[in-house]
Protein backbone atom coordinates (compact mmCIF):
# COMPACT_ATOMS: atom_id res chain seq x y z
CA UNK A 1 0.00 0.00 0.00
CA UNK A 2 2.86 2.56 0.89
CA UNK A 3 4.49 1.64 -2.17
CA UNK A 4 1.75 2.00 -4.59
CA UNK A 5 1.18 5.44 -2.07
CA UNK A 6 4.51 6.75 -3.26
CA UNK A 7 4.23 6.16 -6.74
CA UNK A 8 0.43 7.58 -7.04
CA UNK A 9 -0.83 3.79 -8.11
CA UNK A 10 -3.43 4.07 -5.28
CA UNK A 11 -7.00 4.10 -6.56
CA UNK A 12 -8.14 7.38 -5.06
CA UNK A 13 -11.31 8.74 -6.47
CA UNK A 14 -9.37 11.00 -8.41
CA UNK A 15 -7.60 8.26 -10.48
CA UNK A 16 -10.98 6.48 -10.79
CA UNK A 17 -11.91 9.67 -12.88
CA UNK A 18 -9.05 9.99 -14.61
CA UNK A 19 -9.69 6.64 -16.32
CA UNK A 20 -13.08 6.94 -16.55
CA UNK A 21 -14.88 5.49 -13.79
CA UNK A 22 -18.25 7.29 -13.13
CA UNK A 23 -18.50 8.71 -9.51
CA UNK A 24 -21.11 10.41 -7.51
CA UNK A 25 -18.61 11.95 -5.15
CA UNK A 26 -14.94 12.15 -5.82
CA UNK A 27 -14.68 14.31 -2.67
CA UNK A 28 -11.77 13.36 0.44
CA UNK A 29 -14.46 11.25 2.65
CA UNK A 30 -12.46 11.77 5.70
CA UNK A 31 -12.80 15.71 5.60
CA UNK A 32 -15.27 16.17 2.83
CA UNK A 33 -14.16 18.91 1.24
CA UNK A 34 -10.79 18.21 -1.13
CA UNK A 35 -10.99 16.15 -3.88
CA UNK A 36 -9.56 12.75 -3.09
CA UNK A 37 -5.94 12.55 -3.81
CA UNK A 38 -3.32 10.47 -2.45
CA UNK A 39 -0.97 13.67 -1.44
CA UNK A 40 -4.43 15.01 -0.03
CA UNK A 41 -4.92 11.78 1.89
CA UNK A 42 -1.79 11.74 3.35
CA UNK A 43 -0.84 14.48 3.92
CA UNK A 44 -3.05 17.75 3.23
CA UNK A 45 -6.45 16.26 4.56
CA UNK A 46 -7.75 17.92 7.81
CA UNK A 47 -8.64 14.50 9.89
CA UNK A 48 -5.13 13.21 8.59
CA UNK A 49 -3.05 16.04 9.97
CA UNK A 50 -4.87 15.52 13.05
CA UNK A 51 -3.75 12.02 13.22
CA UNK A 52 -0.48 12.95 12.22
CA UNK A 53 -0.46 15.52 15.10
CA UNK A 54 -1.13 12.89 17.27
CA UNK A 55 1.55 10.78 16.07
CA UNK A 56 4.11 12.94 16.53
CA UNK A 57 2.75 13.78 19.91
CA UNK A 58 2.73 10.30 20.80
CA UNK A 59 6.80 9.57 19.10
CA UNK A 60 7.54 13.30 20.59
CA UNK A 61 8.67 14.34 16.77
CA UNK A 62 9.23 17.83 15.72
CA UNK A 63 6.33 18.91 13.83
CA UNK A 64 5.69 17.27 10.03
CA UNK A 65 6.06 19.00 7.21
CA UNK A 66 4.54 16.48 4.55
CA UNK A 67 3.79 18.16 1.48
CA UNK A 68 4.11 14.50 -0.22
CA UNK A 69 4.04 10.70 0.02
CA UNK A 70 7.78 10.61 0.09
CA UNK A 71 8.33 13.45 2.39
CA UNK A 72 6.29 11.06 5.26
CA UNK A 73 8.86 8.42 4.12
CA UNK A 74 11.79 10.46 5.34
CA UNK A 75 10.48 11.67 8.71
CA UNK A 76 11.82 8.55 10.19
CA UNK A 77 15.32 9.03 8.51
CA UNK A 78 15.21 13.02 9.71
CA UNK A 79 13.56 12.83 13.05
CA UNK A 80 15.77 10.15 14.45
CA UNK A 81 19.36 9.05 15.69
CA UNK A 82 19.96 5.39 16.21
CA UNK A 83 18.85 2.24 13.65
CA UNK A 84 16.40 0.79 16.25
CA UNK A 85 14.24 3.99 16.43
CA UNK A 86 14.34 4.56 12.56
CA UNK A 87 13.19 1.09 12.14
CA UNK A 88 10.23 1.68 14.65
CA UNK A 89 9.56 4.91 13.72
CA UNK A 90 9.34 4.38 10.15
CA UNK A 91 6.95 0.80 10.92
CA UNK A 92 4.42 3.65 12.67
CA UNK A 93 4.35 5.86 9.46
CA UNK A 94 3.75 2.91 7.26
CA UNK A 95 1.11 1.62 9.79
CA UNK A 96 -0.63 5.57 10.20
CA UNK A 97 -0.76 5.68 6.31
CA UNK A 98 -2.33 2.13 6.33
CA UNK A 99 -5.07 3.26 9.25
CA UNK A 100 -5.98 6.04 7.26
CA UNK A 101 -6.88 4.21 4.19
CA UNK A 102 -8.12 1.44 6.07
CA UNK A 103 -10.15 4.75 7.72
CA UNK A 104 -10.98 5.87 3.94
CA UNK A 105 -12.47 2.05 2.54
CA UNK A 106 -13.93 1.90 5.92
CA UNK A 107 -16.14 4.51 5.15
CA UNK A 108 -16.26 4.28 2.02
CA UNK A 109 -17.19 0.12 1.38
CA UNK A 110 -18.63 -0.68 5.39
CA UNK A 111 -20.06 2.96 6.57
CA UNK A 112 -18.39 3.07 9.38
CA UNK A 113 -16.26 6.07 10.66
CA UNK A 114 -14.32 6.44 13.85
CA UNK A 115 -12.70 9.70 15.10
CA UNK A 116 -8.98 10.66 14.80
CA UNK A 117 -8.24 9.60 18.48
CA UNK A 118 -10.07 5.98 17.39
CA UNK A 119 -7.87 5.61 14.59
CA UNK A 120 -4.65 6.77 16.71
CA UNK A 121 -5.82 3.76 19.08
CA UNK A 122 -5.59 1.22 16.29
CA UNK A 123 -2.52 2.79 15.37
CA UNK A 124 -0.68 1.79 18.69
CA UNK A 125 -2.39 -1.41 18.60
CA UNK A 126 -1.56 -2.61 15.42
CA UNK A 127 2.46 -0.92 15.78
CA UNK A 128 2.27 -3.50 18.88
CA UNK A 129 1.50 -6.42 17.05
CA UNK A 130 3.64 -5.49 14.21
CA UNK A 131 6.52 -5.35 16.42
CA UNK A 132 6.34 -8.22 18.15
CA UNK A 133 5.26 -10.66 15.57
CA UNK A 134 7.42 -9.43 12.88
CA UNK A 135 10.73 -8.08 14.46
CA UNK A 136 12.85 -9.71 16.67
CA UNK A 137 12.20 -7.70 19.37
CA UNK A 138 8.68 -10.17 20.86
CA UNK A 139 9.03 -8.66 24.35
CA UNK A 140 8.17 -5.39 24.21
CA UNK A 141 5.85 -3.99 27.03
CA UNK A 142 2.40 -2.51 25.83
CA UNK A 143 2.31 0.26 28.48
CA UNK A 144 5.76 1.37 27.57
CA UNK A 145 5.09 0.81 23.96
CA UNK A 146 1.92 3.68 24.56
CA UNK A 147 4.10 5.57 26.51
CA UNK A 148 6.83 6.62 24.37
CA UNK A 149 7.68 3.74 21.33
CA UNK A 150 10.80 4.90 20.06
CA UNK A 151 13.43 3.96 22.76
CA UNK A 152 11.97 0.57 23.56
CA UNK A 153 14.82 -1.56 22.20
ZN1 LIG B 1 -9.59 14.94 3.31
Amino acid sequence: MVWRAARNRLPTTSELLKCGVNLQNASCVLCQSDPETAIHLFTGCLFSNEVWSRVGAWCRLSPIFAFDVTDLLQVAETQTNSKEAKYILRGIVFTTMWALWNERNARIFKDKSRRPIEVMENIKSSSYFWIRNRSRWKDIDWNNLCKYPLDLI
